[in-house]
């Protein structure tokens, strides 16, 4: 799950706040102001308030406007009608108001967690979720893998057929990540021509994916002017805690050697850790 899916828990509280509230109001007012076969009436804006726009606000708001109402001189009917309109109207209006500017934070958030390039997560988010992962797997068991893939001779691309191409090619590559990746995985720009994917689990899904993403990587035609379009080829590195690293920096320092190892042999290729035991041994 996504921080940005997190914020989902904090809207439950306010919506059990909000129905709270209601019921507070709702039974305060019915025994100040007892126009029984009226009560339906209530109900409609202290749902509309506590539910659709979630915002105990909007409840402490119209509560205020119901008794200033009740103490008019108006016949209570009519009174009661006016209140429910007026309801409707201030909480549609605080939660209005209220969307929009969670509508910006959520923005402000997204923007701050992604890369602008891509729109895969940036370092930052990638590093929080490796800590997570890595804290879990602690925790509970399991394993974690990650695969660090850089792009092949990425500055000639660029020197050859010019940096806005080369974004393009990014883009590309950020599209096959994002449609290979399962659901439980997370696929970040990690810097310039270097993407980082974190699997549950042991090393052979890992080798399987990355796998799959080095071969559709492979397929990608970049236009770069007229008919014309370039090619890519990437090198990964694999490693898996806690079988190849026994830290979070240890499984980086692992996937970048191993990536080096890959560059060295000649690219296009994907190198795996062995494992710690086996690495004892050698
Ligand atoms: P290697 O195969 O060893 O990885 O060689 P390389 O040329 O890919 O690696 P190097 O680190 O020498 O160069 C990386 C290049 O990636 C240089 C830089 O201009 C380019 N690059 C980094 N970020 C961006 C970007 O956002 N857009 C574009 N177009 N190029 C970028
Ligand atoms: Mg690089
Ligand atoms: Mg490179």
């Amino acid at each position: 799950m996504s921080r940005i899916d997190n914020l989902s828990v904090n809207r439950k509280l306010k919506v059990l706040a909000g129905i709270g509230g209601a019921f507070i109001l709702l039974w305060v007012t019915l025994r100040l102001f007892p126009p029984l076969h009226l009560w339906p009436l209530t109900v409609v804006p202290v749902i509309v308030a506590a539910w659709f726009f979630y915002e105990a606000g909007a409840l402490v708001a119209s509560g205020g406007a119901w008794l200033l109402l009740f103490q008019t001189p108006l016949e209570k009917t009519g009174a009661v009608v006016i209140a429910t309109l007026t309801l409707c109207l201030l909480a549609f209006l605080l939660g209005w108001g209220q969307r929009r500017q969670k509508d910006v934070h959520r923005k402000v958030l997204r923007s701050s967690l992604t890369d602008a390039l891509t729109g895969l997560y940036n370092y930052g988010y990638f590093m929080d979720s490796l800590e997570r992962e890595i804290g879990r797997v602690a925790r509970y068991g399991g394993a974690v893998t990650l695969v660090m893939f850089d792009i092949d001779h990425f500055k000639l691309f660029n020197d050859r057929f010019g940096h806005q191409a080369g974004n393009e090619a990014l883009k590309d590559v950020a599209e096959v990540l994002r449609k290979e990746k399962r659901e439980s995985d997370i696929v970040a720009r990690f810097g310039g021509e270097e993407f980082v994917l974190l699997l549950p689990g042991g090393e052979d899904g890992g080798i399987e994916t990355a796998g799959r993403i080095r071969s559709a990587i492979s397929q990608i035609r970049v236009p770069v002017g007229g008919k014309a379009t370039a090619q890519l080829t990437v090198s990964a590195g694999i490693a898996t805690y806690p079988a190849s690293a026994a830290t979070k920096e240890e499984l980086l320092d692992r996937v970048d050697k191993l990536l080096y190892y890959s560059k060295n042999s000649g690219r296009d290729r994907i190198s795996v850790a062995p494992a710690r035991k086996r690495l004892a041994v050698m």
